[in-house]
């Protein structure tokens, strides 16, 4: 059950087919299946194949069959944000009649990659609203975006605990659809998990501080608020940022094949588990219903680190 909501629980994992998974991302995999099926829930698998201009054909697939080498096997159908489009036209709108959006023609960074989620590298200095009382004439509109309050956003995360922003001091008015038409990815991902009816999140804390402007959206849009938990994040040695390109798990490139099971026991330890010996050379499957039972967000470490694999 969903413990704010009392109804069986949903999670989801969604990565974005610009990339093999990798390390970090099978964290995300693992730590939202557990959450969800320890639960007894479901555990729902979505593309965020927005950012088309990064996309690398056939990784979507490869992605799924990953999945699968681990035993990761998702509910119901996959969805993909790519036949979302007229629904978020259709939130968009209601935003718009509400008179929470406005055009903006400053010319920034953000601006391209605002379909895809920000990581940890993206969050810069907050927009300063030099369009929010009208655009210089005869400009060309870059985005749309959503005026934001002073308020204080808060809530409360099942592993890190109480979490607040004031919107305006970090993002500011955040876009929501780009000059061209292409919706942003925290638009997105509000209205994909409210149509797919997920009250879990749980994914990676790079995006622990979007989590604000998703609820932000969720109230303005009368969606009900998920429960979020965002794990820990795998690092580099130092401490630094993940290179993806090094730690990729891929079933196409084989860097997989024959170890999926010791790969899986070091992502428990990971998300602070204890395997028992006896796991070692069982199937996938044996050590993901270990993992269900013995799973609680609760053992899940303060600080992320190393994940070597
Ligand atoms: N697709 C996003 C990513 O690649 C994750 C979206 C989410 O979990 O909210 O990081």
């Amino acid at each position: 059950m969903n413990k704010s909501l009392d109804r069986p629980v949903v999670g989801r994992f969604a990565p974005s087919p610009t990339g093999a998974l990798h390390t970090g991302s099978l964290v995300a995999a693992v730590g939202s299946y557990l959450m969800a099926k320890r639960h007894g829930g479901l555990w729902l698998l979505r593309l965020d194949d927005l950012d088309t201009a990064r996309q690398i054909p056939g990784m979507a697939d490869d992605l799924m069959r990953t999945l699968e080498l681990f035993g990761l096997q998702w509910d119901g159908e996959v969805a993909c944000q790519s036949r979302h489009l007229r629904e978020y036209q259709h939130f968009f709108e209601l935003l718009q009649q509400a008179g929470a959006v406005y055009p903006c023609c400053c010319s920034r960074k953000e601006i391209a990659r605002s379909a895809s989620a920000p990581h940890l590298e993206d969050d810069g200095i907050p927009y300063a609203g030099t369009c929010r009382a009208g655009m210089k004439a005869a400009a060309a509109i870059r985005s749309w975006r959503l005026q934001v309050s002073e308020d204080n956003i808060s809530f409360s995360d099942l592993r890190r605990g109480r979490f607040c922003q004031k919107l305006s001091t970090v993002s500011g008015d955040f876009i929501l659809r780009r000059g061209d038409g292409e919706f942003a990815y925290q638009l997105a991902v509000v209205i994909d998990d409210y149509l797919a009816g997920v009250n879990q999140v749980t994914r990676g804390e790079d995006l622990l501080s979007s989590t604000p402007r998703q609820i932000y959206l969720q109230r303005l849009l009368g969606f009900t608020q998920p429960d979020y938990c965002h794990l820990p994040l795998v690092t580099g040695p130092d401490g630094s940022k993940l290179s993806k390109r090094n730690h990729l798990l891929s079933h196409q490139l084989g860097t997989v094949t024959g170890r999926e099971q010791s790969v899986l026991l070091d992502v428990l330890r990971f998300l602070g588990l204890n395997p028992p010996l006896e796991l070692a050379g069982c199937p996938c499957h044996t050590i993901l219903q270990w993992g269900i039972i013995n799973f609680t967000e609760l053992l899940l470490p303060v600080q992320g680190g190393t994940l070597a694999i």
